[in-house]
């Protein structure tokens, strides 16, 4: 008789590596190649983006937070409004933070403990302003210079310069993340040499 292979039990100790950087540095794409090379990926702001109408109980806090025009009439997340009232107000824009990143993170542990990889990825813009690389067992670093960032993020998101520039100038400047991470992939050059700049990271990483 052949005996059937018992599943793997999840990993409840993966090693967790943050990956970051500025908007428009590259961040989403090296987690692609991270996730191209056999590991598994959690992209929390795509997930909080989720999270936001999933989760009950936050939509209700939200609410008391934001009042009720948070929600559009077909009850999602509505995003545009709050994005101009929190782009106004910074106490807000916190507070608001301060409510939908631990339902994050709770979405994030449960995750975790699904994954059968001993190393597991955590793609997540504010990293290190939010100072999660210190619970992380490595993190990395992802930027390019504020040019490149300009131009990709103009031609991705048909922004104006100036609008991405905004959005640039309210980020950490880089030089202050490259002090906190781990590992730093610089990616100025073409898309080829960010994918064997990601391998050569992703090999260090694993034989630590
Ligand atoms: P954001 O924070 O704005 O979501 P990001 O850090 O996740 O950005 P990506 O979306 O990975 O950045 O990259 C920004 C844009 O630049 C994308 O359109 C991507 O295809 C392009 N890009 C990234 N790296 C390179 C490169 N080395 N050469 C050419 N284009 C690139």
């Amino acid at each position: 008789m052949i005996e059937e292979e018992a599943e793997p039990e999840p990993r409840e100790n993966a090693k967790i590596i943050g990956i970051s950087g500025g908007i428009g540095s590259g961040k989403s794409t090296v987690s692609k190649f991270i996730e191209e090379a056999g590991f598994p990926v959690y992209y929390s702001d795509i997930r909080a983006k989720t999270i936001v109408n999933d989760d009950a109980e936050l939509r209700e806090r939200i609410k008391k937070l934001l009042g009720e025009n948070a929600y559009d009439e077909n009850g999602f997340y509505n995003r545009r409004y709050i994005g101009e009232i929190i782009f106004k107000d910074e106490q807000l824009r916190l507070q608001l933070n301060a409510l939908i990143h631990p339902a994050v993170k709770v979405n994030f542990i449960k995750w975790v403990s699904e994954q059968k990889s001993d190393f597991v990825f955590k793609e997540t813009a504010l990293l290190f302003e939010l100072k999660l690389n210190e619970s992380c067992y490595k993190s990395i670093l992802v930027t390019a210079d504020d040019n490149c960032r300009l131009k990709r993020v103009m031609d991705r998101d048909q922004k104006t310069y100036r609008e991405v520039e905004a959005i640039m100038s309210q980020q950490m400047p880089e030089k202050d993340k490259i002090k906190f991470a781990d590992f730093v992939i610089y990616n100025n050059q073409t898309l080829e040499d960010l994918e064997v700049e990601t391998r050569r990271v992703l090999e260090e990483i694993i034989a630590l």
